[in-house]
């Protein structure tokens, strides 16, 4: 970053993740900059964009974490809405998990906060779903966003209306850590999505 003050962000990374980072350090004044190599292989843009903390059938701290931040969405996206003047999409319709027995379901890590759906009932949700399903969860608290057409854009345009800079087609190659955190910028943050090594 060529004029780094207190407040200034590197972010590498463009996706889902880097961007919603850039957007709320970018609401809270600071400067950002993200380096992205190629925002189009990010996979909000083909990502299904279930809201599925409970159908994933999460557990334990993942399941309470899950939980706390699906709670939190509404507000973030009606900010982001708001910002950006794109709506994204979000709507909380619930998610339909079935099962072939009774054992499975009762099993399943979330089944306490699914509502119980016999066959028939599996039919009138799911229309023309195969009859090897026999019984199903209907988790009410999960739902779905439109990330591919929306959200994805909303938060560039956010992110560009509150000033963040984008370099797009920057490979970052190596971070090297120095003793002397002799850094040149204040603060970074990698969301390059998995990345092995
Ligand atoms: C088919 C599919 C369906 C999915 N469905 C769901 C779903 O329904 N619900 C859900 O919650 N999640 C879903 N996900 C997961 C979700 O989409 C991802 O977890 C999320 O989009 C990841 O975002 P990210 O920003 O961490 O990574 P990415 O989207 O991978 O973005 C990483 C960015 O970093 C850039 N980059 C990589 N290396 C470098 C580098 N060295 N220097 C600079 N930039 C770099 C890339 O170009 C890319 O733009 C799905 C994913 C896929 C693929």
């Amino acid at each position: 970053m060529a004029q780094e003050t207190k407040n200034s962000v590197l972010i590498i990374g463009g996706g889902l993740l880097g961007l919603s980072i850039a957007y709320e350090f970018s609401r809270n004044n600071f400067k950002v900059l993200v380096l992205s190599k190629n925002r189009n292989e990010s996979a909000g843009f083909v990502a299904a964009g279930m809201l599925a903390t409970h159908a994933e059938g999460l557990e334990d701290e993942l399941l309470k974490f899950g939980q706390e931040s699906q709670n939190l969405i509404p507000k973030w996206i009606q900010s982001i809405e708001q910002d950006s003047n794109i709506k994204c999409g979000l709507k909380k319709c619930g998610i339909v998990v079935p099962f072939k027995n009774k054992e499975d379901l009762e099993e399943f890590p979330t089944y306490k906060y699914g509502k119980y759906l016999n066959h028939k009932d599996l039919q009138t949700e799911i229309n023309g779903m195969n009859s090897i399903w026999k019984h199903g969860l209907l988790f009410e608290q999960d739902g779905q966003i439109d990330n591919r057409r929306k959200l994805m854009r909303a938060l560039e345009r956010a992110c560009s209306l509150n000033g963040v800079e984008f370099q797009e087609g920057s490979e970052v190659e190596d971070l090297t850590f120095e003793k002397k955190q002799n850094y040149r910028c204040n603060s970074f943050m990698c969301h390059w999505g998995n990345k092995k090594n």
